[in-house]
C-alpha cells in the first residue's frame, strides 16, 4: 500500500485523508503543527464555563450542496442554527443581512418588497456600471447611506485597506434581501455540530489508515517518504517564502467573561471605525440547546499577519495576486505535490467549499493517473 502525506489536519485535509484511505489503496500520515486537529474550525469546552468555544472564532456551518451536507452529517449531529446578525452603528442596532427591516427602520418607512426594491435602486448609483471594487459593488447596490453605516468602517477595520481596493468578491457574500428574512446564510443545509467541530474532525480522521502526527510542522525535505503530498498550509510558506509573503489578514480575540446573558445574541458587529474592534461573539448562544449560567464572550480584532501570526483571511490585493502567480509557477514545477484549503490555494473559502472539493479532489485522485493528480484543489486565480 503506497503512503499519502498531507500537511494540516482542518477540513482540506482531514475530509480528504478519509476518502484516500476509505479506497483501500493509501495509508495516510497527516502532519499538524498544532497541538489540536481541526485547523481554524477547532473548538473545546472552556474549563471554567462549561461553553463550547470556537477557539479560532464563530463557524457556522452551511451549504447547498446536499452531498456535502450528507458528508458532514455522518461524523457527527449537526443541531439547527440560524445565524441572525445584529449590527450596531452611527444610527442605532439593526439587522444584518441588509432585509427588508433594516431598509424600513434605517430610512423610517414601512415599504412593502416592491417600494423597496425600487427605493433601493433609486439611491443606488446608476452611474457604476461594472462595479469592480467592494466600493462601487456597495455604491450601486445599496447606496452611500447603506454603504457608510455598515460597510464602509467594518470593511476598513476588517481588511486594513481602503474598500475600493478589495474585490467586489467579498461584498457579495452577503445578501441583500426585500423581505423578512433576516438569516445571514442563504444556504439551504444549515447547522452546527452538537459536539463542537473536533469531535467531527476526529471522527474523520479515525481510520485504522490515518495516522496524525500532532506538534509536527511538515517539511519540504519529508516530501521523498510519499507517493504525493498535499499541503493545507500557505503556498508562499511550503516555499519558505523565497518570494515575499502574500498578505493575509489575522485576527485577535480578547475574552471577557460574565453571567447570563451578555448580549443577548451570538453576533453582533460594530460598524463604526471608532470601534477598534469588528464583532463581539457571545459563545454559548452558538449552542442554544445547552444551558449555562456562566457566559464567555470575546470582542474580535483585525490585523495584518506578520510573522507569527496565524494567517485567516487572503487580502487577494493586486501585489498579492501578482506574487500568488508566482509561487503558482513554482508549484508546477513541483512533482509530488498538490495545494489544498484556504491556505493552501489562497482563496477566502468556507468550511462547506473546502469540504466539497477536498471530495472532489479524492475523486480525481482515485479515478486518474497519479500523473495527472490536480496541483490545486480549486483554482487560485
Ligand atoms: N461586512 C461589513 N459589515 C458587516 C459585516 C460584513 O462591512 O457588518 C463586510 C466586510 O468587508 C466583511 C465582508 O462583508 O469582510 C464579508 O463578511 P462575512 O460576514 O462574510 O465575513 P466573515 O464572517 O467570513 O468574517
Amino acid at each position: 500500500m503506497e503512503t499519502i502525506g498531507i500537511a494540516g489536519s482542518g477540513f482540506a485535509g482531514a475530509v480528504l485523508a478519509r476518502e484516500l484511505a476509505e479506497s483501500k489503496k493509501y495509508k495516510v500520515i497527516i502532519f499538524e503543527q498544532r497541538d489540536h486537529i481541526a485547523g481554524n474550525c477547532h473548538t473545546e469546552r472552556d474549563a471554567k464555563t462549561g461553553v463550547m468555544i470556537h477557539k479560532y472564532g464563530p463557524h457556522i456551518f452551511n451549504t447547498s450542496r446536499e452531498d456535502v451536507w450528507n458528508y458532514v452529517n455522518r461524523y457527527g449531529t449537526f443541531m439547527p442554527f440560524m445565524n441572525r446578525v445584529k449590527a450596531v452603528t452611527a444610527k442605532g442596532m439593526f439587522s444584518l443581512p441588509i432585509n427588508l427591516m433594516t431598509i424600513n427602520q434605517f430610512f423610517g418607512k414601512a415599504m412593502n418588497p416592491e417600494e423597496a426594491k425600487g427605493f433601493i435602486a433609486q439611491i443606488g448609483d446608476s452611474s457604476i456600471t461594472t462595479p469592480d471594487s467592494f466600493e462601487d459593488q456597495a455604491l450601486k447596490f445599496l447606496g452611500k447611506d447603506l454603504y457608510q453605516n455598515f460597510f464602509y468602517g467594518y470593511t476598513r477595520k476588517q481588511w486594513g485597506v481602503e474598500p475600493r481596493e478589495l474585490p467586489a468578491s467579498i461584498l457579495q457574500r452577503l445578501p441583500i434581501r426585500f423581505n423578512y428574512d433576516d438569516n445571514y446564510f442563504t444556504s439551504t443545509f444549515q447547522g452546527i455540530p452538537r459536539d463542537g467541530y473536533t469531535a467531527i474532525v476526529e471522527k474523520i480522521l479515525d481510520h485504522p489508515a490515518i495516522s496524525v502526527q500532532l506538534g509536527e510542522p511538515f517539511v519540504p525535505e519529508y516530501k521523498k517518504e510519499f507517493k504525493h503530498v498535499f499541503y493545507s498550509g500557505p503556498m508562499d510558506a511550503y516555499f519558505q517564502y523565497r518570494l515575499g509573503r502574500m498578505n493575509y489578514r489575522s485576527l485577535v480575540f480578547e475574552r471577557f467573561d460574565g453571567k447570563g446573558d451578555m448580549q443577548g445574541n451570538a453576533v453582533i458587529n460594530y460598524c463604526d471605525q471608532e470601534v477598534p474592534y469588528t464583532r463581539i461573539s457571545e459563545h454559548k448562544h452558538f449552542a442554544p440547546w445547552e444551558t449555562h449560567e456562566e457566559s464567555v464572550s470575546f470582542r474580535e480584532y483585525s490585523k495584518l499577519a506578520e510573522e507569527g501570526d496565524t494567517p485567516y483571511y487572503p487580502m487577494r490585493m493586486d501585489k498579492d495576486k501578482a506574487l500568488l502567480s508566482q509561487y503558482m509557477e513554482l508549484a508546477n514545477k513541483e512533482d509530488n505535490l498538490s495545494f489544498i484549503g484556504r491556505l493552501g490555494t489562497y482563496r477566502y473559502l468556507d468550511m462547506h467549499v473546502v469540504i466539497g472539493e477536498s471530495l472532489d479532489l479524492a475523486k480525481a485522485c482515485l479515478s486518474e493517473d497519479h500523473m495527472s493528480w490536480p496541483k490545486f484543489s480549486g483554482k487560485p486565480m
